[in-house]
């Protein structure tokens, strides 16, 4: 199945399982209330996800639901290749969905930018029917003076070293959602369904993308610093290098995961968010389970797409 387009990307793909919605539904609530005193799974109509407080480029996730697994972690370390930079416009052409709605988490566009940083994509592409962009792309950045967090806009298509994309032709339809508050025990939301799914569905691979807010509670995010100048070995010097944050709701997440890795070598989970009043970054989980409630749409992605995997890995630092 690998091939190589023009630009000489690797891409390799897989088809997913994709489940019954109601019997994912049923899977996910039961999983969920091992983890949280309140949890219900539905089906849905997509609400407009344009509406605040989600600003999603395009209403909805249905049509053609894929996802992108692009570079990797192996990119970043142990040191950081500064030739690997991507155009989100490039992945949905590699994916068969050029003027896709396309939404994850990855790394923001050092040789756009001149610094590195976290990437909340969130993108109409242009092509196909329409020619209308619309980027509504976040990114957020270690403040050097003062090392607070700050958010912008992202005025280009292009990201570096790795991301975890959702893509669909970003139409109105039917979703899953997921109402999950009061964490009982110890794993994150997204890590919950994934596990969830992975115990049900075992080497038969289940993909999820979308979108999640958490409604009350504070979570604790990261923000990548500038390029580590020091091999980073271990997770512990991953840990010292990262700055973590401890952010307010209410923050949006787009998040991507998959229950079993059918041999892609692929991150099964990844999710970044951010919260309009300015901050932003890559998810780890809650900090607060007697307040958190969190409020998700999610679409089951029917094909996973694995672009430019490293041809050296390693599983440092995919937490
Ligand atoms: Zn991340």
């Amino acid at each position: 199945m690998a091939q190589t387009s023009e630009k000489e990307l690797k891409v390799d793909s897989r088809k997913l399982f994709v489940p019954d919605k109601q019997e994912l539904c049923k899977v996910l609530v039961e999983g969920l209330k091992e983890n949280f005193a309140d949890a219900s799974v539905s089906v849905v109509d997509c609400p407009d996800l344009t509406q605040l407080p989600f600003t999603l480029a395009s209403p909805g996730l249905c049509g053609n639901p894929r996802l992108a697994d692009v570079g990797g972690v192996p990119n970043l370390i142990p040191l950081a290749n500064k030739e690997k930079k991507y155009d989100i416009e490039k992945v949905a052409e590699l994916v068969d969905l050029p003027g896709a709605y396309v939404l994850g988490a990855g790394a923001g566009c050092y040789q756009f930018f001149n610094f590195n940083c976290e990437m909340m994509a969130n993108i109409k592409t242009k092509g196909g029917q329409s020619n209308e962009r619309r980027n509504c792309t976040r990114i957020s950045k270690v403040n050097p003076e003062d090392g607070s967090c700050v958010l912008q806009t992202c005025e280009t298509t292009c990201f570096s070293l790795m991301a975890n994309l959702f893509l669909s032709d970003g139409k109105p339809g039917k979703v899953i959602k997921v109402r999950a508050s009061k964490r009982t025990g110890e794993e994150n939301f997204v890590t919950c369904m994934r596990k969830t799914l992975a115990k049900k569905y075992g080497d038969k691979t289940v993909g999820l993308g979308g979108t999640f807010l958490i409604e009350q509670g504070k979570a604790k995010f990261h923000v990548m610093p500038d390029y580590s100048k020091t091999p980073l070995n271990t997770n512990d010097d991953v840990n010292n290098w990262l700055k973590f944050y401890e952010m307010m709701s209410p923050l949006v997440c787009f998040s991507c995961f998959l229950s079993h890795d059918p041999g892609l070598d692929l991150r099964l989970e990844h999710s970044h968010g951010f919260g309009h009043h300015g901050v932003g970054g890559h998810y780890h989980y809650d900090v607060t389970p007697d307040e958190v409630v969190y409020e998700a749409y999610y679409q089951v992605a029917e094909t996973i797409y694995r672009v430019d995997a490293p041809t050296e890995t390693h599983n440092v630092g995919r937490d």
